[in-house]
């Protein structure tokens, strides 16, 4: 979330072991859905009636009418829209031992089929058995990316990161990075710049992708030359349309040059808010903003995360809050670090720079900046939500200006694209991976139908209305019996 640069309280206590509570059967039927609205999120159009076999985890065959295999689960699609399953481009669901049991479910409860993960505290050998569970169907879940080998200077943001402050220890953690089969490198804020384009360069240099933080050091333009794929979270976008931009980081780079206090190197990254909402400039801006957009740097916003510096929660029983652990719920109730670690000027500025945060995100959105809809949640996030909080960024974009074709867009067409899936690309086609959403309503007049599917084809497994209600009653009820 913020900066990451706020040394984590979390504990340093040893993740292992998954404990799933619920098993998928991995033999199932085939499914049809019949007489349905097909929506081609791509370019906005409907195509209608239309009858669609899904036999194995594959879309094969998609025609007006024709007699599906008998042994075929079969769906009534007349009146409702089909549409690709969603991705949430940015979360975390190894941050403690249990967290799957819960996230999983929340995530397929929201149509959502596939997430990428942007950082663990479990061991990569053991968030990789998760994914192969879920590819073979032994475990319901959406698709996984881990794409969580995040790289910090010393000591780290994060516990459990990977460290490198000169260049060489970057080249040798990239090579690690590759052994270990992760799908990307995550730089991250404490990075110095010679240590960070070492990374870059190694990076493009074994084939993966870099995304991540920008450090904290690193101006934007340097990062886009180092050839940055993409960008988590927004705030680099605002910092870049300030003409201080330089100067900020140029007084940061003093600072821990001169191995300033740690309070002090922070109180330079918090008075950043005030110096951008000074000196944002339109022109600049939209000249930055030309240039992510040319280069293909992905953007995922993680807009929602500002709910928590607006103060805008849950109350305690609302329905998100019933279906998360009591200890989850205990620990977001707790003063943040990331809170305490504000001062009252930031505090008083929040509202101003996240307003200025939305104003950047629309220009950049018709600017042609590609963006991956992301949540950021995870047990350790307060108050960011597996499953719901992605639905709140897709509003929140819709709020800020986007149609809800183009919020639709940023969760289902560009991740796939992006991550670069032979068997998906977000449309509804023959040969597609079978990761799809049934509403009730046309999603293009209105997202709000999102929020309670009809039905979930995960990897080519049916969860009808039912079986998707059954996963919230389960989740309540672990609940309460852990209360
Ligand atoms: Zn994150």
């Amino acid at each position: 979330m913020i900066g990451g640069a706020i040394k984590s309280t979390i504990s340093r206590a040893i993740l292992c072991c998954v404990y799933l509570t619920f098993a998928a059967d991995s033999a199932h039927a085939d499914v049809v859905i019949e007489n349905v609205n097909i929506v081609d999120v791509e370019n906005g159009e409907i195509t209608e009636h239309q009858t669609v076999l899904i036999e194995g985890n594959r879309i094969t065959r998609i025609a007006e009418r024709f007699e599906p295999p008998v042994t075929a689960e079969r769906i009534d699609g007349e009146g409702k829209f089909l549409i690709p399953g969603l991705w949430d481009s940015h979360v975390h669901i190894f941050s403690s031992p249990n967290e799957p049991d819960t996230a999983l479910p929340l995530y397929l409860m929201h149509g959502i089929t596939g997430v990428r993960d942007m950082g663990a505290l479990w061991p990569i050998e053991d968030q990789q058995a998760l994914q192969a569970k879920i590819e073979t169907g032994t475990v319901l879940g959406p698709r996984l990316i881990l794409s969580g080998a995040w790289v910090d200077a010393r000591p780290g943001s994060w516990p459990g990161m990977f460290l490198a402050d000169t260049p060489a220890e970057a080249r040798k953690v990239v090579a690690q990075i590759e052994e270990e089969g992760w799908a990307a490198v995550k730089s991250y804020s404490m990075l110095d710049e010679a240590t960070y384009l070492a990374l870059a360069e190694a990076s493009e240099g074994a084939g993966l992708r870099i995304v991540g933080h920008i450090p904290e050091r690193v101006g934007l333009e340097t990062a886009i030359a180092a050839g940055q794929d993409g960008m988590e979270h927004f705030g680099r976008i605002p910092m870049a349309c300030s003409t201080a931009e330089d100067r900020m980081i140029g007084e940061l780079r003093a600072a821990m040059e001169r191995e300033a206090a740690r309070e002090e190197v922070f109180a330079i990254m918090a008075s950043r808010n005030r110096i951008i909402l000074e000196s944002w400039d339109e022109q600049l801006c939209l000249r930055v903003l030309a240039q992510v957009a040319s280069a293909g740097l992905h953007v995922s916003p993680t807009l929602v995360v500002a709910d928590f510096y607006l103060g805008n929660w849950p109350s305690a029983d609302a329905p998100r809050m019933q279906l998360i652990p009591p200890q989850v719920r205990e620990a977001w109730g707790r003063p943040d670090f990331r809170l305490q670690a504000m001062t009252d000027e930031v505090r008083g500025l929040a509202q101003e720079s996240i307003a200025l945060d939305r104003k950047t995100f629309l220009l950049a959105h018709r600017a042609g900046v590609p963006i991956l809809a992301s949540s950021d949640a995870s047990f350790a996030n307060p108050y960011l939500f597996h499953g719901f909080s992605l639905l709140d960024e897709l509003d929140l974009y819709v709020e800020i200006g986007l149609t809800p074709r183009e919020a639709l867009y940023t969760a289902t067409v560009a991740p796939p694209r992006f991550f670069e899936l032979g068997d998906q690309d977000g449309t509804v086609a023959i040969g597609r991976r079978a990761d799809l959403v049934l509403l009730d309503a046309n999603p293009l007049e209105g997202l709000e139908t999102l929020r309670e599917p009809h039905a979930v084809i995960v990897n080519g497994r049916l969860l009808d209305s039912e079986a998707l209600a059954a996963m919230g009653a389960d989740l309540r009820e672990k609940a309460r019996s852990d209360e």
